[in-house]
């Protein structure tokens, strides 16, 4: 990135991935998940990121997801949210939205049997820190539910700015995250799903159904694009044990 860009990122966030779809197309670029020549992303690499909708069990909040982060999917989604490669959110939205879609069949509340009318759910995200967002300029997660059609309540803020949590362990991000989230708006009696790009330790989740919970929200669950198989669950000191995966029916 040149430096006469960032002034420009910094007054409009939105703009920055708007000029990387534009160069995308008019650049030549390679494949986000296998560097193949020519292609945004290469048919190998379109096949692996079909979703296969699971579920976990995270201390009672049910996380739908649709990938395990790995292979394919790892590179593509680090492409995308820290390569400057959002030129892919289009093809990475479908699996987000599939994971959305079943949280809402199986986690939404009837209001009526027959016929079957659910409850309105709304979708929430969690505020990004304020360094990932100077330096990504963008919210992966918005884009994608962008890209799906979806809109989102801002429901949650951050109560002060939280580090970035890549870099810390686990138990250090269970501290960097305690009571970070507050709510925001009238929420009592709403019902929220939650809706976040990685699943690792889940503590971020925690937090975030927390911080609803406290403003009165019901919290239905989660869904995310994809699930951190060996870093997962939270550690035993929030009252964790092993989540369970179930097969969606
Ligand atoms: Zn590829």
């Amino acid at each position: 990135m040149s430096t006469a860009f960032r002034p420009v990122t910094r007054a409009l966030p939105g703009l920055k991935s708007a000029l990387l779809d534009a160069l995308a197309v008019v650049s030549p670029t390679s494949c986000a998940g296998c560097a193949a020549p020519d292609r945004s992303l290469c048919s190998a690499c379109s096949a692996a990121l079909a979703p296969n909708v699971r579920e976990v069990d995270l201390h009672g909040l049910p996380v739908t997801y649709a990938h395990e982060y790995g292979g394919v999917v790892r590179s593509v989604l680090a492409a995308y949210k820290d390569g400057g490669r959002t030129d892919v959110a289009g093809r990475l939205a479908p699996a987000l939205a599939a994971a959305i879609a079943s949280a809402l069949r199986e986690h939404a509340p009837p209001v009526t049997a027959h016929p079957v009318r659910l409850v309105t759910v709304h979708l929430v995200t969690v505020p990004s820190s304020r360094s990932a967002r100077r330096a990504r300029g963008f919210s992966p997660v918005r884009l994608l539910l962008a890209h799906a059609g979806l809109r989102t309540e801002p429901a949650l803020r951050a109560r002060r700015q939280s580090a970035d949590q890549a870099h810390l362990t686990i138990q250090g991000r269970r501290e960097n995250r305690d009571h970070w989230l507050a709510p925001r708006g009238a929420l009592a009696g709403r019902h929220v799903l939650l809706v976040d790009d990685i699943l690792t330790t889940g503590a971020t989740l925690l937090e975030a159904r927390r911080a609803l919970a406290s403003g009165g929200a019901h919290v239905i669950g989660a869904a995310v694009l994809a699930r951190t198989p060996r870093r997962n669950p939270v550690p035993e000191a929030l009252g964790g044990r092993s989540g369970t995966i179930r097969e969606p029916p």
